[in-house]
């Protein structure tokens, strides 16, 4: 839609505040209808055509990566390496996967037919969904609208993406790419709650929502009136459990890399650490040191270290170091949205530190004795999107993952479990439901259709009345 308002990305370096552009919203009803033509127009269905469309996204990525580094370093101050693997370089594995694979997820799934039904073939048929409106947030605004965008394509829908308002030099860009390229079978809405909510007025025949718990209630009630199925990708509060038997140099480096990456605003970021108490002296020592060694004695001059998305967020974040002892950080600057990268210790467990996804740089350290109190005090607390466990002690780490619940889980690492294509993302209660990336991504915007397929050459009368005498035994001796 040519509906953007928002300036074009400004110079590189410092986080910026465009005022967000917003799409009429007389004009949702007209993109959803011209979407839904042009999927039953039938030319998103053929392999050839959807194979086609992915190849073309993935040369845009290629061919606008500087316009979209400096979108994503003017919303959030991305470090040019993250920016490029979290954004565009995952994007791309994810394209590239999917283009490998789209052939075989989309063959008939054959499936046996019992001998009551036979002679016959039985197969699962994967047919598009149809319209299907896809909803981003802030944190990984371009990853979270096309890694979605390429499992909706994949399974030969057209797609509706509602970028979100707070990244508005990203939800731009997002805007005039898909101007420029398939225009004619995606369409971007910008705005946020007004236009969101009359996204919402509109039909689709699925929703892929992924933000925070409450709007995500707001999605599925939204959704619940047409009837469209959802998924939502929520976030948390995401565990990460050090055991006593542990490497602590390789633990602080993967514990800090998770927590820091995007300034902490990472939906499976560490929310806070439960340590074995008799090693959280010495890792908290790590951690210090891996800080210093990543960014620096002063963080705020690393090229390395992102900024936070808003002020609302920045004063929201301060408000939180209050809530422990700070052991690290602490320190920040609000007019360059800065907040250090901060460890707290003994942190209030009814402080919104402890209560709330803190979705920031902070990182509060709890102590634990016995391993069932660590495990008691997640599963006390609703199931989160990821879980980490570090420990060189096989059973300590699968007694972790046997008797916890969460999303998805690293052993020995954190964040990384997203970036494998075969591993389905997604969460389980609270942090929502449905999956996507690789096969499951096609999956979620598939319709498995079953179909028996009989052959009419023969057509023994056993199932049709009058049923008289003796009947029901060749029934059952067919049926069990
Ligand atoms: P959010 O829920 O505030 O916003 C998400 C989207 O919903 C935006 O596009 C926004 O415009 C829209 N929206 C906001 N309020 C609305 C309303 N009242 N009605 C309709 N639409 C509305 O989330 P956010 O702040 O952008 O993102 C942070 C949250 O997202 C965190 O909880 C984080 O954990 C989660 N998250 C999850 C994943 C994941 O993959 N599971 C990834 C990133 C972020």
């Amino acid at each position: 839609m040519s509906t953007s308002t928002a300036p074009a990305p400004t110079a590189p370096t410092a986080p910026g505040a465009p005022s967000p552009a917003s799409t009429p919203l007389d004009q949702i009803p007209r993109e959803v209808e011209r979407l839904r033509a042009r999927f039953r127009s039938g030319v998103t269905r053929p392999l050839a055509w959807r194979l086609d469309a992915l190849r073309r996204l993935r040369r845009l990525l290629e061919e606008r990566e500087a316009e979209a580094l400096a979108a994503l370093r003017a919303d959030l101050g991305k470090p040019t390496l993250e920016a490029y693997a979290s954004e565009i370089g995952l994007c791309k594995a994810e394209l590239d996967h999917t283009i490998k694979h789209l052939r075989a997820w989309a063959r008939p799934e054959k499936v046996s037919t019992p001998l009551a039904n036979q002679p016959a073939k039985s197969y699962v048929l994967r047919e598009p969904r149809g319209v299907v409106l896809v909803i981003g947030p802030w944190n990984y605004p371009l990853q979270l609208v096309i890694a979605p965008l390429a499992a909706a394509l994949a399974a030969g829908n057209t797609v509706l993406l509602k970028p979100s308002e707070v990244s508005a030099h990203t939800s731009a860009l997002v805007a005039r790419w898909f101007r420029d390229e398939l225009s004619d079978v995606v369409a971007v809405v910008e705005g946020g709650v007004a236009e969101t909510t009359a996204l919402l007025e509109q039909r689709f025949d699925h929703i892929f929502f992924t933000g925070s718990l409450g709007v995500g209630k707001v999605v599925m009630a939204a959704a619940a009136r047409h009837l469209t199925p959802v998924t939502l990708e929520l976030g948390g509060k995401s565990p990460c459990i050090v055991d006593r038997d542990v490497d602590l140099d390789v633990a602080a480096r993967r514990i800090a890399w998770g927590k820091w990456w995007n300034a902490g605003q990472t939906c499976v970021a560490p929310d806070y650490l439960l340590v074995q108490k008799d090693v959280e002296p010495r890792l908290l020592e790590r951690l210090r040191a891996t800080l210093e060694a990543f960014y620096g004695p002063d963080p705020k001059a690393s090229a390395d270290y992102g900024r936070i998305i808003n002020e609302r967020h920045h004063r929201r974040l301060v408000r939180l170091i209050a809530d422990g002892a700070v052991v690290a950080g602490g320190q920040h600057d609000e007019a360059d949205r800065y907040i250090a990268p901060t460890i707290l210790r003994d942190p209030k467990l009814d402080a919104p530190v402890m209560q709330e996804e803190i979705f920031g740089p902070i990182l509060p350290v709890l102590a634990w004795e016995r391993p069932e109190d660590a495990i008691a005090f997640v599963n006390e607390r609703p199931h989160p999107l990821a879980l980490y466990v570090f420990s060189k002690d096989r059973a300590f780490s699968d007694r972790v993952l046997r008797e916890t619940s969460s999303g998805g889980a690293c052993v020995n690492d954190t964040i990384a479990h997203l970036s494998i294509p075969d591993l389905p993302f997604g969460g389980v209660g609270d942090s929502g439901f449905g999956a996507y990336h690789g096969r499951a991504g096609f999956e979620a915007f598939s319709h498995r259709k079953s179909v028996l397929d009989k052959a009419t050459w023969i057509d023994p009368n056993l199932r049709y009345p009058p049923y008289g005498e003796g009947r029901l035994a060749w029934v059952k001796r067919l049926i069990g």
